[in-house]
């Protein structure tokens, strides 16, 4: 057994806030446990609560075709949440919900060890930048964290929710995604070259 997978098992049987009452199963991550690249959205939905994967719905279809748009599959990243099980009635998770979720949450980053972290939305990228931004103001650029590039970019259900393919978000989220593809063809960081991290 890997350290991630003993983490997902630990996870598993978590009750470390009210979410845990709720939840069918908890949704810990999918993906490859070695990617460059992790996404990090908000919360399970109805079908991710349901089948125990994250992004399974129209979101994540709408994940899917973005990352065959540059070239990559499910099997070549990481999809993980800030919250692991699923906020009733897809409510907004709470800041004690993120706060008791958030150990496991870093775990995940620490043993996938990406080189990019994608936030998706507002609540992934607060967590991971420690900064009350707006998503629509930091969107696509590009942050130092940790030896990683952060990229935030428009969470998916809010960009199908908010104007859909023909949408400004739409075209925001497309740029995004080809900065995540110039970021991961890049030469690893200064930083990382040198052992700094
Ligand atoms: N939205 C999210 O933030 N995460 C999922 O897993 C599905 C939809």
């Amino acid at each position: 057994m890997t350290e991630l997978d003993e983490v997902a098992r630990i996870a598993s049987t978590c009750t470390k806030c009210r979410l845990s009452a709720g939840r069918t199963q908890v949704v810990f991550g999918d993906g490859n446990p070695d990617a460059d690249l992790m996404f990090i959205g908000e919360g399970p939905g109805y079908h991710e609560d349901k089948q125990g994967l994250p992004f399974v719905g129209s979101a994540g279809q709408l994940l899917n075709r973005l990352l065959e748009e540059i070239g990559l599959t499910r099997q070549d990243v990481y999809i993980a949440n800030v919250v692991k099980c699923r906020p009733p009635g897809n409510r907004d998770p709470l800041h004690d919900e993120i706060e008791s979720c958030k150990p496991y949450l870093m775990k995940q980053i620490e043993l996938i060890d990406p080189a990019v972290v994608v936030t998706l939305g507002n609540f992934a990228t607060r967590v991971v930048l420690e900064r009350p931004v707006a998503i629509s103001k930091v969107r696509g650029q590009k942050s130092a964290w940790e030896g990683r590039t952060v990229i935030p970019t428009f969470h998916p259900a809010a960009v199908l929710h908010g104007g859909g393919d023909a949408s400004p978000q739409m075209k925001a989220l497309r740029e995004d995604f080809s900065t995540i593809r110039e970021t991961l063809e890049a030469p690893p960081a200064v930083e990382k070259q040198l052992g700094l991290f």
